[in-house]
């Protein structure tokens, strides 16, 4: 699904020298390329606050505690994404609020949220699935009108672009109060182990972030909140200031393999290719594909019989989970995401990926 080995060999010395820079200063924490990683990843977004922390699960958990929001606040968030999203609320005491998704997209919809919202909603957890942004234009409008924070789940859409009615551009994650993402290995920018960030243009919210992600400690030993610890470690922060001059270009060529799969399937009437929403660009963090006229289990099995991995992302929505069970909610309860889970399959894709691997993967299809 990933090539991480042959991308490392490219940006090799960079990384090497980096890590080994680390090791010589013995600045292993909190160290001086956390805050340079911080700094330049502020500038490539074009948002006034970076704040990395341990991961992206960490990062959406640290957002919800930084709103001042109490035990049985709802939140709402699509039903059809990873299950960190919903796994921080859930651990705060608050209530996840689960939504339905737009069956094009896979991204969660303003109307969705505006019809889950009670007296008792706080906040709107928007998730860019798959490397698209939802419809941020609608979701926000939402938002406004019902006094709502917004945290966007950014894990899976770093680097990509929405584009506002006014002509307004806006990197993925900075729209919101608070956008969170993932450095996790295959995400699109990703380190060498665990890393995240948490994004905001709010002076007070990222003070009080940096606080909560430090132990709640502002002043030495002083804890005036309940904290946690997270943080990026140095040798993260050194890989992932090799890696972000090539954010760019990493998305343009996934967005050239996406186009080669796009082309080639478009006319199979056995799948639906994937669809980007009105005033996004896509990271295509995953190029997933609907399989409406073939059987997606005995295709996957095909593939892997000819060495040709394809993951299922997800096969679950989250309100069918175990731990998520809820008298709120039954199966049929949210059909798109029922849908998508039976169809979805997601091609390898990664910025490796070359002509002779892509024809191959195609004609296996
Ligand atoms: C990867 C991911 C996360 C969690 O990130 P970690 O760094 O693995 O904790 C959260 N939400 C979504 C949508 C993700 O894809």
């Amino acid at each position: 699904m990933v090539d991480l080995c042959s991308q490392y060999l490219k940006i090799k010395d960079a990384v090497d020298a980096g890590i080994q820079e680390v090791i010589d200063t013995a600045q292993f924490v909190k160290g001086g390329k956390v805050k340079e990683f911080e700094t330049r990843l502020a500038e490539y977004l074009g948002v006034k606050h970076v704040v990395a922390v341990g991961n992206g699960t960490d990062a959406l958990q640290i957002a919800l505690m930084s709103l001042g929001l109490k035990p049985g606040d709802e939140v709402i968030t699509p039903t059809f994404t990873f299950i960190a999203t919903a796994e921080v609320v859930a651990l705060l005491g608050l209530t996840p609020v689960l939504v339905d998704v737009d069956y094009d997209t896979m991204c969660v919809t303003a109307e969705a949220i505006e019809r889950a919202i009670t007296p008792r909603t706080k906040a709107i957890v928007p998730v860019h699935l798959f490397g698209q942004n939802a419809d941020m234009e609608g979701i926000l409008a939402v938002a406004r009108k019902y006094n709502l924070f917004v945290v966007e789940d950014a894990c899976q859409s770093i680097g990509s672009k929405y584009t506002f009615s006014d002509g307004r551009v806006a990197a993925s994650g900075t729209m919101g109060d608070i956008g969170c993402t993932s450095f996790f290995p295959s995400k699109n920018l990703g380190c060498y182990g665990d890393g995240g960030a948490l994004f905001t243009n709010d002076d007070e919210l990222a003070q009080k972030i940096r606080v909560i992600a430090n132990h709640g400690m502002e002043v030495r030993y002083h804890h005036d909140v309940v904290g946690v610890n997270s943080r990026l470690d140095s040798i993260q922060a050194a890989v992932l200031l090799a890696k972000l001059p090539y954010l760019d270009e990493y998305i343009e060529v996934r967005q050239e393999a996406a186009a080669y799969y796009t082309a080639a399937l478009k006319d199979d009437v056995r799948f639906l290719t994937p669809i980007v929403g009105r005033g996004t660009t896509h990271a295509f963090h995953q190029y997933t594909l609907r399989c409406v006229g073939v059987d997606r289990d005995d295709l996957r099995e095909h593939l892997a019989e000819k060495g040709v991995p394809a993951m299922i992302y997800y096969s679950i929505p989250l309100h069918l989970q175990k731990a998520y069970q809820d008298v709120r909610y039954q199966d049929g309860d949210f059909p798109v995401a029922e849908q998508l889970a039976k169809e979805v399959l997601s091609l390898p894709m990664h910025t490796e990926l070359d002509e002779e691997q892509l024809r191959y993967i195609v004609e296996c299809l």
